[in-house]
Protein backbone atom coordinates (compact mmCIF):
# COMPACT_ATOMS: atom_id res chain seq x y z
CA UNK A 1 0.00 0.00 0.00
CA UNK A 2 1.19 3.24 -1.14
CA UNK A 3 2.91 5.27 2.28
CA UNK A 4 3.80 9.00 2.37
CA UNK A 5 6.59 10.19 4.54
CA UNK A 6 7.54 13.95 4.95
CA UNK A 7 11.10 15.26 5.99
CA UNK A 8 13.11 18.03 5.64
CA UNK A 9 14.37 18.77 2.09
CA UNK A 10 18.08 19.26 1.24
CA UNK A 11 19.08 18.98 -2.17
CA UNK A 12 16.18 19.76 -4.78
CA UNK A 13 15.26 17.58 -7.51
CA UNK A 14 12.62 14.27 -8.59
CA UNK A 15 13.85 11.11 -8.58
CA UNK A 16 11.56 7.32 -8.90
CA UNK A 17 13.48 4.15 -8.53
CA UNK A 18 14.15 1.31 -6.51
CA UNK A 19 15.31 1.72 -2.71
CA UNK A 20 18.59 -0.08 -1.55
CA UNK A 21 18.54 0.03 2.41
CA UNK A 22 21.48 0.31 3.96
CA UNK A 23 22.02 -1.58 7.62
CA UNK A 24 24.49 0.16 9.10
CA UNK A 25 22.78 0.34 13.03
CA UNK A 26 23.13 -3.43 13.49
CA UNK A 27 26.85 -3.04 12.18
CA UNK A 28 28.17 -2.94 15.47
CA UNK A 29 25.72 -5.61 17.46
CA UNK A 30 28.47 -8.21 17.51
CA UNK A 31 27.90 -10.93 19.46
CA UNK A 32 30.30 -11.45 23.23
CA UNK A 33 33.16 -13.61 22.11
CA UNK A 34 35.04 -15.27 24.89
CA UNK A 35 38.98 -15.60 24.20
CA UNK A 36 41.88 -17.47 26.14
CA UNK A 37 44.50 -15.23 27.76
CA UNK A 38 46.78 -16.94 25.43
CA UNK A 39 44.86 -15.57 22.43
CA UNK A 40 45.13 -11.71 23.65
CA UNK A 41 47.92 -10.74 22.12
CA UNK A 42 46.66 -12.31 18.96
CA UNK A 43 43.07 -10.29 19.04
CA UNK A 44 45.31 -7.01 20.13
CA UNK A 45 47.73 -7.52 17.22
CA UNK A 46 44.02 -8.14 14.85
CA UNK A 47 42.83 -4.75 16.32
CA UNK A 48 46.10 -2.80 14.89
CA UNK A 49 45.82 -4.08 11.97
CA UNK A 50 42.27 -3.78 11.21
CA UNK A 51 43.39 0.41 12.14
CA UNK A 52 46.47 0.00 9.76
CA UNK A 53 44.03 -0.96 6.73
CA UNK A 54 41.78 1.58 7.26
CA UNK A 55 44.51 4.39 7.79
CA UNK A 56 45.26 2.83 4.59
CA UNK A 57 41.86 2.87 2.58
CA UNK A 58 41.53 6.34 4.11
CA UNK A 59 44.30 8.00 2.23
CA UNK A 60 43.52 6.18 -0.79
CA UNK A 61 39.71 7.93 -0.91
CA UNK A 62 41.16 11.02 0.14
CA UNK A 63 43.32 11.14 -2.82
CA UNK A 64 40.29 9.71 -4.91
CA UNK A 65 37.78 12.70 -3.36
CA UNK A 66 40.40 15.49 -3.71
CA UNK A 67 40.96 14.87 -7.31
CA UNK A 68 36.89 14.23 -8.19
CA UNK A 69 35.41 17.13 -5.72
CA UNK A 70 38.30 19.21 -4.61
CA UNK A 71 40.41 19.78 -0.80
CA UNK A 72 37.59 21.10 0.75
CA UNK A 73 35.83 18.04 0.60
CA UNK A 74 38.69 15.82 0.81
CA UNK A 75 39.68 17.28 4.49
CA UNK A 76 37.11 15.49 6.05
CA UNK A 77 39.05 12.15 5.75
CA UNK A 78 42.22 14.25 7.59
CA UNK A 79 39.40 14.09 10.34
CA UNK A 80 38.57 10.98 10.00
CA UNK A 81 42.22 10.05 10.01
CA UNK A 82 42.75 11.99 13.04
CA UNK A 83 39.48 9.85 15.33
CA UNK A 84 41.65 6.89 14.04
CA UNK A 85 44.52 8.31 15.62
CA UNK A 86 42.55 9.13 19.13
CA UNK A 87 44.77 7.25 21.85
CA UNK A 88 42.08 6.92 24.65
CA UNK A 89 40.10 5.51 22.11
CA UNK A 90 42.32 2.99 20.92
CA UNK A 91 43.64 2.40 24.46
CA UNK A 92 40.21 1.53 25.90
CA UNK A 93 39.86 -1.21 23.38
CA UNK A 94 42.96 -2.53 24.19
CA UNK A 95 42.35 -2.22 27.29
CA UNK A 96 39.09 -3.72 26.98
CA UNK A 97 40.18 -7.11 24.97
CA UNK A 98 43.03 -7.45 27.81
CA UNK A 99 40.80 -6.86 30.92
CA UNK A 100 37.74 -8.96 29.97
CA UNK A 101 39.63 -11.36 27.75
CA UNK A 102 37.02 -10.31 24.72
CA UNK A 103 37.43 -10.40 20.79
CA UNK A 104 38.71 -7.16 19.34
CA UNK A 105 35.25 -6.94 17.27
CA UNK A 106 33.20 -6.92 20.32
CA UNK A 107 35.65 -5.01 22.38
CA UNK A 108 35.87 -1.90 19.35
CA UNK A 109 31.83 -2.46 19.21
CA UNK A 110 31.29 -1.60 22.91
CA UNK A 111 33.75 1.59 23.09
CA UNK A 112 32.34 2.78 19.72
CA UNK A 113 29.10 2.75 20.80
CA UNK A 114 30.08 4.68 23.91
CA UNK A 115 31.66 7.30 21.57
CA UNK A 116 28.11 7.88 19.43
CA UNK A 117 26.28 8.08 22.79
CA UNK A 118 28.57 10.34 24.17
CA UNK A 119 28.33 12.53 20.72
CA UNK A 120 24.85 11.93 20.28
CA UNK A 121 23.75 13.52 23.80
CA UNK A 122 26.14 16.94 23.15
CA UNK A 123 23.72 19.81 22.89
CA UNK A 124 25.73 21.90 19.75
CA UNK A 125 24.23 20.73 16.42
CA UNK A 126 27.37 20.82 14.37
CA UNK A 127 29.41 18.73 17.32
CA UNK A 128 26.45 16.48 17.33
CA UNK A 129 26.45 15.80 13.60
CA UNK A 130 30.10 14.73 13.85
CA UNK A 131 28.62 11.61 15.32
CA UNK A 132 28.09 10.53 11.32
CA UNK A 133 32.26 11.02 11.04
CA UNK A 134 32.82 8.16 14.01
CA UNK A 135 30.27 5.96 12.73
CA UNK A 136 31.84 5.92 9.68
CA UNK A 137 35.56 5.41 10.94
CA UNK A 138 33.74 2.88 12.89
CA UNK A 139 32.58 0.71 9.93
CA UNK A 140 35.35 0.79 8.31
CA UNK A 141 37.47 -0.64 10.87
CA UNK A 142 35.02 -3.39 12.12
CA UNK A 143 34.84 -3.99 7.94
CA UNK A 144 37.80 -4.75 8.25
CA UNK A 145 37.80 -6.54 11.69
CA UNK A 146 35.02 -8.54 10.28
CA UNK A 147 36.81 -9.01 6.13
CA UNK A 148 33.65 -8.30 5.03
CA UNK A 149 31.57 -5.68 3.03
CA UNK A 150 28.47 -5.07 4.14
CA UNK A 151 25.92 -3.27 1.66
CA UNK A 152 28.69 -1.40 -0.46
CA UNK A 153 27.46 1.11 -2.66
CA UNK A 154 31.01 0.18 -4.78
CA UNK A 155 29.87 -1.26 -8.41
CA UNK A 156 26.28 -0.91 -8.11
CA UNK A 157 25.27 -2.23 -11.95
CA UNK A 158 21.87 -0.59 -11.88
CA UNK A 159 20.19 2.82 -10.77
CA UNK A 160 19.25 2.98 -6.91
CA UNK A 161 17.38 5.28 -4.25
CA UNK A 162 20.05 4.95 -1.16
CA UNK A 163 17.61 5.11 2.57
CA UNK A 164 19.91 4.42 5.26
CA UNK A 165 19.10 5.62 9.36
CA UNK A 166 22.48 8.06 8.32
CA UNK A 167 24.84 8.43 6.14
CA UNK A 168 28.39 9.47 6.72
CA UNK A 169 29.63 12.49 4.45
CA UNK A 170 32.38 10.45 3.35
CA UNK A 171 29.75 7.79 2.18
CA UNK A 172 28.05 10.95 0.32
CA UNK A 173 31.06 12.07 -1.52
CA UNK A 174 31.70 8.67 -2.75
CA UNK A 175 28.33 8.02 -4.20
CA UNK A 176 28.63 7.49 -8.07
CA UNK A 177 26.36 9.89 -9.59
CA UNK A 178 25.38 8.06 -12.45
CA UNK A 179 23.64 4.78 -10.35
CA UNK A 180 22.68 6.57 -7.02
CA UNK A 181 19.56 8.44 -8.19
CA UNK A 182 18.58 9.67 -4.39
CA UNK A 183 19.07 9.37 -1.28
CA UNK A 184 17.05 9.52 1.94
CA UNK A 185 18.04 9.09 5.71
CA UNK A 186 16.07 8.60 8.90
CA UNK A 187 17.81 11.60 10.72
CA UNK A 188 20.07 14.60 9.95
CA UNK A 189 19.79 18.23 9.38
CA UNK A 190 19.96 20.84 6.86
CA UNK A 191 23.83 21.75 8.20
CA UNK A 192 25.40 18.50 7.83
CA UNK A 193 27.86 17.91 5.43
CA UNK A 194 25.86 15.08 4.06
CA UNK A 195 23.23 17.93 3.26
CA UNK A 196 25.95 20.08 1.92
CA UNK A 197 27.41 17.03 -0.17
CA UNK A 198 24.09 16.25 -1.88
CA UNK A 199 24.06 19.72 -3.29
CA UNK A 200 27.53 20.11 -4.49
CA UNK A 201 26.96 16.63 -6.33
CA UNK A 202 23.19 17.34 -7.05
CA UNK A 203 21.70 14.41 -6.01
CA UNK A 204 18.16 14.78 -4.75
CA UNK A 205 18.05 14.45 -1.11
CA UNK A 206 15.50 14.63 2.02
CA UNK A 207 16.67 13.62 5.79
CA UNK A 208 15.08 13.76 9.50
CA UNK A 209 12.70 10.99 7.81
CA UNK A 210 12.34 8.65 11.05
CA UNK A 211 11.91 5.30 10.81
CA UNK A 212 12.23 4.89 6.79
CA UNK A 213 15.65 2.88 6.94
CA UNK A 214 13.59 0.01 9.16
CA UNK A 215 10.06 0.08 7.52
CA UNK A 216 11.19 0.31 3.91
CA UNK A 217 13.37 -3.08 2.35
CA UNK A 218 15.56 -3.29 -0.34
CA UNK A 219 13.32 -3.37 -3.98
CA UNK A 220 11.13 -0.83 -2.88
CA UNK A 221 9.70 1.32 -5.38
CA UNK A 222 9.56 4.76 -3.94
CA UNK A 223 9.80 8.33 -5.07
CA UNK A 224 11.62 10.77 -3.26
CA UNK A 225 10.94 14.90 -3.79
CA UNK A 226 13.92 16.67 -2.90
CA UNK A 227 11.77 20.09 -3.41
CA UNK A 228 9.18 19.39 -0.49
CA UNK A 229 11.16 16.66 1.28
CA UNK A 230 8.05 14.25 0.55
CA UNK A 231 9.31 10.23 0.56
CA UNK A 232 6.63 7.98 -1.11
CA UNK A 233 7.13 4.08 -0.93
CA UNK A 234 4.79 1.74 -3.39
CA UNK A 235 3.18 4.75 -5.10
CA UNK A 236 -0.02 3.93 -6.67
CA UNK A 237 -0.31 4.51 -10.53
CA UNK A 238 -1.78 7.97 -9.99
CA UNK A 239 0.95 8.98 -8.00
CA UNK A 240 3.45 7.48 -10.36
CA UNK A 241 1.66 9.38 -13.45
CA UNK A 242 1.52 12.52 -11.63
CA UNK A 243 4.88 12.98 -10.61
CA UNK A 244 6.33 11.35 -13.74
CA UNK A 245 4.67 14.71 -15.57
CA UNK A 246 6.18 16.75 -12.85
CA UNK A 247 9.70 15.32 -13.61
CA UNK A 248 8.77 15.84 -17.66
CA UNK A 249 7.65 19.68 -16.60
CA UNK A 250 11.14 19.79 -14.38
CA UNK A 251 13.82 18.72 -16.89
CA UNK A 252 11.79 21.01 -19.79
CA UNK A 253 11.66 23.80 -17.42
CA UNK A 254 14.93 23.39 -16.84
CA UNK A 255 16.63 23.04 -19.98
CA UNK A 256 14.29 25.99 -20.77
CA UNK A 257 15.61 27.90 -17.91
CA UNK A 258 19.10 27.05 -18.90
CA UNK A 259 18.70 28.82 -22.38
CA UNK A 260 17.99 32.28 -20.16
CA UNK A 261 21.87 31.41 -18.60
CA UNK A 262 23.41 34.46 -19.95
CA UNK A 263 20.19 36.72 -20.59
CA UNK A 264 20.32 39.15 -17.79
CA UNK A 265 17.99 39.53 -14.51
CA UNK A 266 15.74 41.85 -15.87
CA UNK A 267 11.78 42.62 -15.82
CA UNK A 268 9.40 42.72 -18.72
CA UNK A 269 9.73 47.02 -18.73
CA UNK A 270 13.80 47.04 -18.68
CA UNK A 271 14.68 47.27 -14.89
CA UNK A 272 17.91 45.20 -14.12
CA UNK A 273 19.01 43.26 -10.91
CA UNK A 274 21.92 41.71 -10.15
CA UNK A 275 21.84 37.66 -9.22
CA UNK A 276 24.34 36.20 -7.52
CA UNK A 277 25.62 32.84 -5.65
CA UNK A 278 25.98 31.74 -1.70
CA UNK A 279 29.38 29.32 -1.64
CA UNK A 280 30.55 27.60 1.22
CA UNK A 281 33.34 25.46 -1.04
CA UNK A 282 35.64 27.05 -3.83
CA UNK A 283 34.46 24.18 -5.84
CA UNK A 284 31.21 25.02 -5.97
CA UNK A 285 32.39 27.67 -8.57
CA UNK A 286 31.83 25.79 -12.01
CA UNK A 287 27.90 25.19 -10.92
CA UNK A 288 28.14 29.09 -10.18
CA UNK A 289 29.59 29.69 -13.42
CA UNK A 290 26.80 26.67 -15.08
CA UNK A 291 23.63 28.44 -13.60
CA UNK A 292 24.94 32.18 -14.62
CA UNK A 293 25.44 33.48 -11.56
CA UNK A 294 26.95 37.22 -11.95
CA UNK A 295 29.08 37.37 -8.97
CA UNK A 296 29.26 35.38 -5.63
CA UNK A 297 26.90 37.49 -2.95
CA UNK A 298 28.06 35.70 0.27
CA UNK A 299 31.15 33.31 0.22
CA UNK A 300 30.60 31.97 3.67
CA UNK A 301 34.23 31.23 4.70
CA UNK A 302 33.52 29.06 7.98
CA UNK A 303 33.46 26.38 6.28
CA UNK A 304 37.13 26.62 5.76
CA UNK A 305 37.90 26.39 9.76
CA UNK A 306 36.21 23.40 10.15
CA UNK A 307 36.88 19.90 9.90
CA UNK A 308 40.51 20.24 10.74
CA UNK A 309 42.69 20.42 13.60
CA UNK A 310 43.84 23.86 13.59
CA UNK A 311 42.93 27.49 12.40
CA UNK A 312 44.04 27.41 8.32
CA UNK A 313 47.15 30.24 8.25
CA UNK A 314 46.92 33.41 6.27
CA UNK A 315 49.02 31.53 3.11
CA UNK A 316 46.25 28.91 3.07
CA UNK A 317 43.50 30.75 2.95
CA UNK A 318 44.71 33.45 0.38
CA UNK A 319 45.18 30.73 -1.95
CA UNK A 320 41.84 29.28 -1.33
CA UNK A 321 40.11 32.74 -1.48
CA UNK A 322 42.93 33.38 -4.87
CA UNK A 323 41.09 30.63 -6.84
CA UNK A 324 37.28 32.09 -6.19
CA UNK A 325 38.60 36.05 -7.24
CA UNK A 326 40.21 34.82 -10.48
CA UNK A 327 37.54 32.46 -11.43
CA UNK A 328 35.02 34.88 -11.30
CA UNK A 329 37.41 38.04 -12.39
CA UNK A 330 35.83 40.42 -13.62
CA UNK A 331 32.38 39.63 -11.66
CA UNK A 332 32.83 40.61 -7.99
CA UNK A 333 33.26 38.33 -5.12
CA UNK A 334 31.68 39.46 -1.59
CA UNK A 335 34.34 37.25 1.15
CA UNK A 336 32.30 37.35 4.28
CA UNK A 337 34.55 37.50 7.64
CA UNK A 338 34.46 34.44 9.66
CA UNK A 339 30.77 33.83 11.28
CA UNK A 340 31.93 31.11 14.06
CA UNK A 341 29.59 30.15 16.98
CA UNK A 342 25.35 30.38 16.80
CA UNK A 343 25.33 26.98 15.75
CA UNK A 344 29.22 26.63 14.15
CA UNK A 345 31.90 25.58 16.13
CA UNK A 346 35.61 24.31 15.73
CA UNK A 347 36.04 21.75 18.33
CA UNK A 348 39.61 22.15 18.65
CA UNK A 349 39.07 26.14 19.37
CA UNK A 350 38.23 26.14 23.01
CA UNK A 351 35.03 28.68 22.91
CA UNK A 352 32.81 28.48 26.28
CA UNK A 353 29.08 26.80 26.13
CA UNK A 354 26.72 29.51 26.05
CA UNK A 355 22.89 29.72 27.07
CA UNK A 356 22.14 31.56 23.98
CA UNK A 357 24.72 30.86 21.51
CA UNK A 358 23.10 32.76 18.44
CA UNK A 359 22.83 35.69 20.60
CA UNK A 360 26.21 35.09 22.02
CA UNK A 361 29.94 35.15 21.21
CA UNK A 362 29.28 34.91 17.52
CA UNK A 363 30.94 36.08 14.02
CA UNK A 364 32.03 39.67 14.01
CA UNK A 365 31.58 39.72 17.73
CA UNK A 366 34.31 36.91 17.97
CA UNK A 367 36.60 38.14 15.39
CA UNK A 368 36.69 41.78 18.22
CA UNK A 369 37.79 39.92 20.23
CA UNK A 370 39.91 37.40 18.89
CA UNK A 371 42.30 40.22 16.68
CA UNK A 372 44.99 37.72 15.85
CA UNK A 373 42.37 35.41 14.08
CA UNK A 374 40.40 37.76 12.33
CA UNK A 375 43.99 39.79 10.88
CA UNK A 376 44.58 37.28 9.49
CA UNK A 377 42.42 36.40 7.54
CA UNK A 378 41.66 39.78 6.83
CA UNK A 379 45.51 39.67 5.79
CA UNK A 380 44.57 36.95 3.22
CA UNK A 381 41.38 38.55 2.07
CA UNK A 382 43.59 41.38 1.09
CA UNK A 383 46.31 40.08 -0.72
CA UNK A 384 43.33 38.15 -2.77
CA UNK A 385 42.02 41.43 -3.49
CA UNK A 386 44.60 42.03 -6.60
CA UNK A 387 43.47 38.85 -8.64
CA UNK A 388 39.93 40.32 -9.00
CA UNK A 389 36.89 42.09 -8.14
CA UNK A 390 36.86 41.28 -4.29
CA UNK A 391 34.28 42.65 -1.58
CA UNK A 392 34.60 41.82 2.43
CA UNK A 393 31.83 42.12 4.30
CA UNK A 394 31.18 41.86 8.50
CA UNK A 395 28.98 39.28 9.57
CA UNK A 396 26.16 40.11 12.63
CA UNK A 397 26.90 43.56 12.54
CA UNK A 398 25.03 45.82 15.67
CA UNK A 399 25.86 49.13 15.80
CA UNK A 400 27.92 51.74 14.48
CA UNK A 401 31.33 50.89 16.61
CA UNK A 402 32.00 47.67 15.33
CA UNK A 403 32.12 48.46 11.39
CA UNK A 404 35.05 51.12 13.43
CA UNK A 405 36.72 48.52 15.57
CA UNK A 406 36.70 46.25 12.62
CA UNK A 407 37.65 48.59 9.86
CA UNK A 408 40.94 49.96 12.32
CA UNK A 409 41.98 46.09 12.10
CA UNK A 410 41.41 46.27 8.38
CA UNK A 411 43.57 49.37 8.18
CA UNK A 412 46.40 47.39 10.49
CA UNK A 413 46.61 44.61 8.35
CA UNK A 414 46.77 47.30 5.53
CA UNK A 415 49.76 48.89 6.88
CA UNK A 416 51.40 45.59 7.97
CA UNK A 417 51.04 44.65 4.19
CA UNK A 418 52.30 47.90 3.15
CA UNK A 419 55.48 47.62 5.39
CA UNK A 420 56.20 44.06 3.97
CA UNK A 421 55.37 45.34 0.33
CA UNK A 422 52.93 42.87 -0.16
CA UNK A 423 50.52 43.59 -2.92
CA UNK A 424 46.62 44.14 -1.94
CA UNK A 425 43.44 46.57 -3.71
CA UNK A 426 43.89 50.01 -1.34
CA UNK A 427 40.25 51.03 -2.29
CA UNK A 428 38.51 47.33 -1.24
CA UNK A 429 34.44 47.59 -0.47
CA UNK A 430 33.70 47.00 2.65
CA UNK A 431 29.89 46.41 3.58
CA UNK A 432 27.74 44.63 6.40
CA UNK A 433 25.29 42.21 6.61
CA UNK A 434 21.55 43.13 8.26
CA UNK A 435 20.90 40.27 10.56
CA UNK A 436 19.97 42.22 13.49
CA UNK A 437 16.93 44.19 14.10
CA UNK A 438 19.49 46.99 15.67
CA UNK A 439 21.11 47.10 12.36
CA UNK A 440 18.07 47.15 10.35
CA UNK A 441 16.56 49.81 12.28
CA UNK A 442 19.41 51.94 12.28
CA UNK A 443 20.21 51.40 9.02
CA UNK A 444 20.28 55.18 8.22
CA UNK A 445 23.19 55.63 10.56
CA UNK A 446 25.12 52.37 9.34
CA UNK A 447 25.28 53.20 5.79
CA UNK A 448 27.77 56.14 6.36
CA UNK A 449 30.09 53.51 7.14
CA UNK A 450 29.32 50.66 4.56
CA UNK A 451 29.91 50.61 0.86
CA UNK A 452 27.01 48.37 0.92
CA UNK A 453 23.98 46.14 2.93
CA UNK A 454 23.49 42.37 2.52
CA UNK A 455 20.66 41.45 4.41
CA UNK A 456 20.53 38.18 6.13
CA UNK A 457 16.77 37.04 6.34
CA UNK A 458 17.74 33.57 8.17
CA UNK A 459 19.21 35.29 11.28
CA UNK A 460 16.90 38.37 10.98
CA UNK A 461 13.68 36.39 11.08
CA UNK A 462 15.24 34.37 13.93
CA UNK A 463 16.09 37.53 15.91
CA UNK A 464 13.07 39.64 14.84
CA UNK A 465 10.47 37.00 15.56
CA UNK A 466 12.44 35.33 18.69
CA UNK A 467 12.43 32.12 16.96
CA UNK A 468 15.82 30.01 17.46
CA UNK A 469 16.32 29.23 13.47
CA UNK A 470 16.95 25.60 14.12
CA UNK A 471 14.63 24.49 16.71
CA UNK A 472 11.70 22.55 15.34
CA UNK A 473 9.43 23.24 17.75
CA UNK A 474 8.73 26.64 17.17
CA UNK A 475 9.23 26.05 13.12
CA UNK A 476 5.72 27.54 12.85
CA UNK A 477 6.61 30.86 13.64
CA UNK A 478 9.24 31.26 11.62
CA UNK A 479 7.74 33.23 9.32
CA UNK A 480 9.49 34.75 6.29
CA UNK A 481 6.73 36.93 5.25
CA UNK A 482 5.86 38.31 8.86
CA UNK A 483 4.63 41.68 8.44
CA UNK A 484 7.97 43.02 10.80
CA UNK A 485 9.89 41.31 8.27
CA UNK A 486 8.95 43.04 5.32
CA UNK A 487 9.09 46.65 7.11
CA UNK A 488 11.99 45.77 8.13
CA UNK A 489 13.38 44.66 4.78
CA UNK A 490 11.38 47.78 3.33
CA UNK A 491 13.11 50.39 5.84
CA UNK A 492 16.25 48.99 5.25
CA UNK A 493 16.18 49.50 1.26
CA UNK A 494 14.52 52.93 1.64
CA UNK A 495 17.84 53.87 3.82
CA UNK A 496 20.41 52.25 1.35
CA UNK A 497 18.97 54.41 -1.51
CA UNK A 498 18.97 57.64 0.54
CA UNK A 499 22.30 56.60 1.12
CA UNK A 500 23.14 55.92 -2.65
CA UNK A 501 24.72 52.00 -1.58
CA UNK A 502 23.27 49.11 -3.25
CA UNK A 503 21.34 46.41 -1.01
CA UNK A 504 21.33 42.64 -1.19
CA UNK A 505 19.21 39.99 0.23
CA UNK A 506 21.87 36.36 0.79
CA UNK A 507 18.97 34.68 3.29
CA UNK A 508 17.23 31.73 2.20
CA UNK A 509 14.43 34.21 1.12
CA UNK A 510 16.08 35.19 -1.82
CA UNK A 511 16.15 31.84 -3.61
CA UNK A 512 11.92 31.88 -3.03
CA UNK A 513 11.13 33.26 -7.06
CA UNK A 514 7.77 34.94 -4.95
CA UNK A 515 9.30 36.41 -2.43
CA UNK A 516 12.45 37.10 -4.94
CA UNK A 517 9.67 39.40 -7.12
CA UNK A 518 8.07 40.66 -3.80
CA UNK A 519 11.69 42.04 -2.96
CA UNK A 520 12.38 43.47 -6.31
CA UNK A 521 9.30 45.52 -5.92
CA UNK A 522 10.71 46.89 -2.76
CA UNK A 523 13.42 47.95 -4.62
CA UNK A 524 16.27 45.68 -3.81
CA UNK A 525 19.41 45.69 -6.62
CA UNK A 526 20.83 41.71 -5.75
CA UNK A 527 19.76 38.65 -5.05
CA UNK A 528 22.12 35.91 -3.61
CA UNK A 529 21.33 32.71 -3.21
CA UNK A 530 22.69 28.70 -3.90
CA UNK A 531 23.42 28.01 -7.33
CA UNK A 532 20.52 25.59 -8.15
CA UNK A 533 17.95 28.30 -7.49
CA UNK A 534 19.17 31.27 -9.89
CA UNK A 535 17.58 30.35 -13.02
CA UNK A 536 14.18 30.02 -11.58
CA UNK A 537 14.53 33.02 -9.40
CA UNK A 538 15.87 34.69 -13.00
CA UNK A 539 13.01 33.43 -14.57
CA UNK A 540 10.46 34.77 -12.11
CA UNK A 541 11.73 38.11 -12.34
CA UNK A 542 12.02 38.33 -16.31
CA UNK A 543 7.95 37.15 -16.37
CA UNK A 544 6.93 40.08 -14.35
CA UNK A 545 7.21 44.24 -14.89
CA UNK A 546 9.12 46.43 -12.84
CA UNK A 547 5.42 48.17 -12.01
CA UNK A 548 3.52 45.07 -11.36
CA UNK A 549 5.88 43.80 -8.58
CA UNK A 550 5.99 47.36 -7.12
CA UNK A 551 2.31 47.13 -6.81
CA UNK A 552 2.63 43.61 -5.75
CA UNK A 553 4.87 45.47 -3.11
CA UNK A 554 2.82 47.93 -1.94
CA UNK A 555 -0.33 45.00 -1.40
CA UNK A 556 1.64 42.49 0.37
CA UNK A 557 2.78 45.57 3.19
CA UNK A 558 -0.76 46.81 3.66
CA UNK A 559 -1.79 42.80 4.55
CA UNK A 560 -1.77 42.41 8.71
CA UNK A 561 -0.48 38.40 8.80
CA UNK A 562 2.22 36.47 7.68
CA UNK A 563 -0.20 33.48 6.71
CA UNK A 564 -2.12 36.38 4.39
CA UNK A 565 1.15 37.64 2.78
CA UNK A 566 2.14 33.69 2.05
CA UNK A 567 -1.22 33.04 0.14
CA UNK A 568 -1.06 36.39 -1.59
CA UNK A 569 2.39 35.70 -2.60
CA UNK A 570 1.34 32.63 -4.27
CA UNK A 571 -1.76 33.21 -5.41
CA UNK A 572 0.10 36.46 -7.21
CA UNK A 573 2.61 33.93 -8.65
CA UNK A 574 0.32 31.35 -9.84
CA UNK A 575 -1.01 34.07 -12.81
CA UNK A 576 2.88 35.62 -12.91
CA UNK A 577 4.14 32.19 -13.39
CA UNK A 578 1.68 29.50 -13.54
CA UNK A 579 4.21 26.63 -14.62
CA UNK A 580 6.46 27.04 -11.67
CA UNK A 581 3.12 27.93 -9.07
CA UNK A 582 0.37 24.93 -10.07
CA UNK A 583 0.05 22.28 -7.53
C1 LIG B 1 21.61 34.89 6.97
O1 LIG B 1 21.61 34.96 8.21
O2 LIG B 1 20.60 35.10 6.27
C2 LIG B 1 22.83 34.51 6.25
C3 LIG B 1 22.89 34.57 4.93
O3 LIG B 1 23.88 34.07 6.96
P1 LIG B 1 23.96 32.59 7.63
O4 LIG B 1 22.84 31.77 7.06
O5 LIG B 1 25.30 32.07 7.26
O6 LIG B 1 23.81 32.90 9.08
MG1 LIG C 1 23.50 35.03 9.26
Amino acid sequence: MMKRYHGIPVSPGVAMGKALVLHSEDFFAVPKSQVGTEDIPREVVRFEEALTKTRADLVRIRKNIANKLGHEHSDIFSAHLLILEDRTLIEDVISKIKEEKVGAEYAFSLIIQRYFRAFSQIQDEYLRERVADIRDVGRRVMQNLLGKEKDSLIGLKEKVIVVAHDLAPTETAMMDREHVIAFVTDIGGPTSHTAIMARSLEIPAVVGLDTVSTDIVTGNQIIVDGHRGILIVEPDLATIENYSQQERRFVQLVSELDKLKSLPAETLDGHRIRLEANIEFPDEIPSVLAHGAEGIGLYRTEYFYMNRRDLPNEQEQYEAYRIVVEKLAPSPVIIRTLDLGGDKFLSFLDMPQEMNPFMGWRAIRFCLSEVEIFKTQLRAILRASVHGNLKVMYPMVSNVQEIRRANEILEQAKQELRNEQIAFDNQIDVGIMIEIPSAAITSDILSKEAKFFSIGTNDLIQYSLAVDRINPKIAYLYEPTHPAIIRLIRQVIENSKAAQIPTSVCGEMAADPGMAVLLLGLGIDELSMSPFALPTVKKAIRSVSFKDAQDFAKKATELTTGEEIKHFVKSRMKTILPELFEE
